[in-house]
């Protein structure tokens, strides 16, 4: 099996990884660290979730290490740009972590909080800056921020960047920087508008796929639940009693149902809180760690909010709400069975959703295994479900804690580092 050490990292890199438990490369790392560190430009087909932080954040690191230039106020050496607040924080924290034997400077910049200390973060002069394209855009009207000596650009998530609009900052951005850099984009869906986006800005570059959505849709044991639309919140309540319900994350289609939902589980003993556009990003964050540390067993979020979410140790998603957008459907559901775990999604669909689950099976090109064994099922929404031709009973006795068969192993086995059982950081120790 590959190591760190086999893929050229150099020893304080590998210091931190040791110190992280990171037992050996995942696939995506295996892939993109040695061309990446010859200086390669790359299109990497992958999501979070695959340790593709650290797949492009370590051969960064190093080849800033092995030509130290003092970087100089306001212009860094290196540009993230990521889609969300969220994201932007989890991959500038990936950096301090890999990075800690290092000693490079960091900022972040993203909207919804004051300028004030990202423009002090960016006087200090970073070597390393992540940020979300509209303030950043913001910040270098005001010239705060200069990105002519960027030497590396990293695109995040470059397909929800697109989906959020950001193309036309995207490309400002882009203009700003010279062409001798070093050029990465990554998206874990590879739509017209990214190709082409990739062929405007990368050069002879190295093309990288990991793990498909579907691979981790695999290790994730989906269900649906037919049920009244008032009789959610009680599914929601007994689902919850079970307490192999360990750190949930609920979804809702808006920020009031979010709200509506955490409240009522606290009231019911649940420790819960939600997460939604209409917070401040101060305690959005509070949220997270919140969260991430286990004082809320359970997290309500929208769609947006929940972009970018990277806590590991979720064992179930559950959809109180299907999203409108079959898309959404399985970023929410890849929340779950991070690095190698296993996962529980679970949906509820009510009488106004079954058009919205057929549309999600479509997308996804499998049905979902209907559970009919909880205390709330409703037969007549089934029948319609059936009727217009959705998912399939699964007579589980138990209310299945196994997968559909052939879904777990179907497709398993993608030439050699990406295969399905056995994944390479599945033993790692975890301190928390
Ligand atoms: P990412 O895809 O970057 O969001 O990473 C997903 C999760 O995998 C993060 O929690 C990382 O800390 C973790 N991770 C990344 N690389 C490894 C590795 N080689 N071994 C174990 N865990 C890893």
């Amino acid at each position: 099996m590959t190591s760190f050490s086999d893929l050229g990292l150099i020893e304080p890199l590998l210091r931190a990884l040791t110190a992280e438990g990171y037992a050996a490369p995942t696939p995506i790392q295996v892939q993109a660290i040695p061309p990446l560190l010859l200086g390669r430009d790359m299109l990497g087909i992958a999501q979070t979730g695959t340790g593709k932080t650290a797949a492009f954040a370590l051969p960064i690191l190093q080849r800033l290490a092995a030509n130290r230039i003092k970087a100089a106020p306001r212009c860094p050496r290196v540009l993230v740009l990521s889609p969300t607040r969220e994201l932007a924080v989890q991959i500038a924290e990936g950096f301090s972590t890999y990075g800690k034997h290092l000693g490079f400077k960091r900022a972040v910049i993203y909207g919804g909080v004051g300028q004030g200390p990202q423009v002090s973060a960016m006087n200090a002069g970073p070597d390393i800056l992540v940020a979300t394209p509209g303030r950043l855009l913001d910040l270098m009207n005001q010239r705060h921020v200069n990105l002519q000596h960027v030497e590396v650009l990293v695109l995040d998530e470059a397909d929800r960047m697109l989906d959020m609009g950001f193309i036309r900052d995207v490309k400002v951005v882009v203009s700003k920087i010279g062409a001798a850099r070093q050029t990465l984009m990554f998206s874990a869906t590879m739509p017209e508008a990214v190709m082409s986006l990739a062929k405007g800005i990368l050069k002879d570059y190295e093309r990288i796929e990991v793990t498909p959505p579907s691979t981790t849709v695999e290790r994730i044991e989906q269900r649906v639940m037919f049920v009244a639309r008032d009789d959610k919140r009680r599914l929601l309540t007994e689902l919850l009693s079970d307490k192999s319900v360990t750190r949930a994350l609920v979804f809702t289609r808006t920020k009031h149902a979010a709200n509506r939902v955490a409240e009522q589980l606290i009231k019911s003993g649940v420790s819960a809180d939600a997460i939604h556009g209409n917070k401040s990003q101060n305690a959005r964050q509070r949220s997270l760690s919140d969260f991430k540390a286990g004082k809320a067993r359970v997290l309500v979020a929208t769609d947006i909010a929940a972009r970018g979410i990277d806590v590991d140790g979720i064992s179930h998603v559950i959809n109180y709400e299907l999203p409108v957008d079959p898309g959404s459907y399985v970023h929410r559901i890849g929340r779950t069975a991070r690095a190698g775990a296993c996962g529980a999604a679970i949906s509820f669909c009510d009488a106004d959703e079954v058009d919205d689950l057929r549309a999600i099976e479509r997308n996804m090109r499998q049905t979902i295994t209907v559970d009919t064994t909880h205390a709330f099922h409703a037969a007549h929404i089934a029948t319609r479900s059936e009727r217009s031709g959705s998912s399939r009973p699964s007579g589980r006795p138990n209310g299945g804690q196994r997968p559909p068969q052939g879904n777990r192993n179907g497709r398993g086995g993608r030439g050699g580092s990406g295969g399905g059982g056995g994944r390479p950081w599945e033993n790692r120790s975890r301190a928390a």
